[in-house]
């Protein structure tokens, strides 16, 4: 069974959908216009209900099959990025400064051709439900959806997410059992020192001078704390301090990120992250302050779901288009957050047109729409396999 054909036919209604998301895109928690578009359509296509206002913006449709069965969740997610487009396609974003660098554009209209197939044919039994949240890249509205009882309201066996890889061969799937995305921390520090004159450093306590070491400092954490088989990651991306060329600046502030797969790593990250800082501020007579802000947790495959969604993959792309990802990566992702609750799993669709394409979260990325009708019919196929009809 390749792309279902029905699913097929509707390509260019869900190309017209997706180009419509991408031109109108909307950050965390304000997806208005595009959860209302959302609902509006899961109601026209018949599902048996639609709920909505879910973590403020989230919408659950749901659609029960022919007779009794279990149930499954289906995930997309509909927020767009504070990125100013440079695509130059004619359907860009008319909101300037935002902008759906990440796909999320389509992983909705996937979703919503699945959710027509599935209310037309119900080819199942049981229940579908499908997932639309909002805020993933930044406000972890995966984490106000399961808070706000999604679990409980929507009781189901398993819950799947997908993701468009531009990275990987248009058409491929990519699945792994265990960690895919990474545990992520946004570490914010203040280092409070004593201001002066360039000329008379002795008067003051140069906090670029400890900022600078606690930098240096933070280098040792994975290479001499972290165990050599597990991964981990620290990055300080901005130093902010000083005004002129000839003052001692009072304070510096450091922001950075911290990543890791295992909750142990995580604690040893955070840990070392406070000591080192607020340790090395103290030597020299000056003071860390330490925000070490846990965001995601890392996004964790349970083995049989990720065994069912590739072999759905199989069935809709055929044995050499599903493949291995090899390595997970350091990316964070906040499907985490149902992955933590509830067994599924979350897979790459690759986008890639060329190995040149823009990856996500560039200004010039756009998804590419060739795939619309594979991810629809993989959402589709792994209903009608884990759900089989009994009536
Ligand atoms: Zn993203
Ligand atoms: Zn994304």
């Amino acid at each position: 069974m390749p792309i279902i054909n029905r699913i097929a036919e509707f390509h260019d209604d869900m190309t017209a959908w997706r180009r419509d998301f991408h031109q109108h895109p909307e950050l965390n928690f304000q997806e208005v216009r595009t959860s209302g578009i959302v609902a509006d359509k899961l109601r026209e296509f018949g599902c048996d209900e639609v709920i909505t206002g879910i973590a403020t913006t989230g919408v659950v449709g749901v659609i029960r099959g022919r007779g009794e069965g279990g149930a499954i969740g289906l995930r997309a997610d509909m927020d767009a990025l504070p990125i100013h487009e440079e695509s130059g396609v004619p359907h860009a974003s008319l909101t300037p400064g935002v902008m759906h660098a990440c796909g999320h554009d389509g992983h909705t209209a996937m979703l919503l051709g699945a959710a027509r197939y599935l209310a037309e044919t119900r080819n199942f039994s049981g229940t579908a439900y499908m997932i639309f949240q909002p805020a993933e890249e930044m406000g972890g509205g995966g984490e106000v959806m399961v808070k706000e009882g999604l679990f409980e309201r929507f009781p189901m066996d398993r819950v799947f997410g997908l993701h468009n890889w531009p990275g990987a061969p248009e058409g491929t799937f990519l699945w792994r059992v265990g960690p895919v995305m990474a545990a992520v921390a946004d570490i914010r520090i203040t280092v409070t020192g004593k201001g002066a004159h360039g000329a008379m450093p002795h008067q003051g306590n140069d906090p670029i001078v400890i900022a600078s070491q606690i930098v240096t400092a933070f280098q040792s954490i994975v290479a001499r704390n972290v165990e050599p088989v597990e991964a981990g990651v620290i990055t300080i991306g901005k130093i902010e301090g000083g005004m002129a060329f000839n003052v001692i600046p009072e304070v510096v502030n450091l922001r950075g990120t911290a990543r890791w797969y295992s909750p142990e790593v995580g604690d040893i990250l955070e840990n070392k992250v406070r000591s080192l800082a607020t340790g090395i501020a103290a030597a020299y007579g000056a003071e860390a302050e330490v925000h070490f802000d846990r965001m995601y947790p890392a996004t964790i495959n349970e083995e049989t779901s990720t065994g069912l969604a590739a072999e759905a993959a199989r069935a809709v792309a055929g044995e050499a288009k599903v493949q291995l990802l090899p390595k997970p990566t350091m990316g964070g992702e906040d499907f985490s957050f149902m992955l933590n609750a509830k067994d599924g799993a979350y897979l790459m669709l690759g986008a890639g047109r060329t190995p040149e394409d823009p990856q996500v979260h560039h200004p010039r990325y756009d998804f590419n729409d060739t795939v619309l009708p594979l991810g629809a019919s993989w959402w589709a196929t792994m209903v009608e396999r884990q759900l089989p009809r009994r009536g």
